[in-house]
């Protein structure tokens, strides 16, 4: 996995900022995988979008993540530490071919979901989403006629299909003491991450650029060594 310079990560955000947040994650796994065909993105598992997701934020930002979820029962902020190596444990390797996983169940052969089936149901409440996601998803059969019982088989057999797409943890709460479920959105906090890395980059860029008169491009081109030693020098100065 590469690691992306400042240039790169300037224009990563500035493409990435008015799209919405499953068009973003198509775009960082664009960033993160070269070799994946740009049009091949939207219809591949999300358990390969997940890990290359983790992979670009691991090569860029270490694999030690602070990550932060609400307690769903008292609404209480809950931080909390991952290890991205850890969460890339049970990932195929990066070099594993990305076919799209499929299983028979309940009498349905289905396909694993992708970002293009996500952002078809996005608009839709949450159970109307979760039919229409297994509608798309149906290859053959007919999941409107399913009883209780095998709608969650086909739930089960849904994630046991593509295991990297839901990381899903449980955490305690400390403000109430329960124990709740939360999901990693690997694309937002790594987005929250680019845009601070950002903010960042274009503040070096303002005082190199005042104090020196350098243009943006040239201060960006800087090895970021050699930019911290300026900086360095400009705040002494001030
Ligand atoms: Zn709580």
């Amino acid at each position: 996995m590469r690691t992306l310079d400042a240039a790169e990560l300037l224009s990563l955000w500035e493409r990435g900022q008015p799209r919405h947040a499953l068009d973003r994650a198509a775009l960082l796994a664009a960033a993160a995988r070269p070799d994946w065909p740009a049009e091949s993105i939207a219809d591949l598992p999300l358990g390969a979008i997940g890990a290359s997701l983790l992979r670009l934020r691991a090569a860029n930002f270490g694999t030690h993540m602070d990550a932060h979820a609400d307690c769903r029962h008292c609404g209480q902020r809950l931080s909390f530490a991952l290890d991205v190596a850890e969460l890339l444990a049970e990932a195929p390797p990066e070099e594993a071919a990305d076919t799209v996983p499929e299983t028979e169940v309940a009498g349905l052969h289905l396909r694993a979901p992708s970002l293009r089936d996500l952002a078809a149901v996005a608009t839709l409440d949450p159970a109307d989403a979760a039919d229409a996601l297994l509608a798309r998803c149906t290859l053959a059969g007919q999941p409107a006629l399913l009883d209780e019982v095998a709608r969650a088989q086909v739930d089960e057999a849904l994630e046991a299909l593509d295991p990297q797409a839901d990381l899903a943890f449980s955490l305690n709460c400390v403000a109430c003491g329960r124990t709740d479920m939360a999901q990693l959105d690997t694309a937002a906090l790594l987005w929250d991450e680019i845009t601070a890395r950002v903010g960042a980059l274009l503040h070096e860029v303002h005082l190199l650029a005042s104090r020196y008169g350098w243009g943006e491009a040239q201060i960006l081109a800087l090895p970021a060594v050699r930019r911290a030693q300026y900086l360095a020098l400009v705040e002494a100065a001030s």
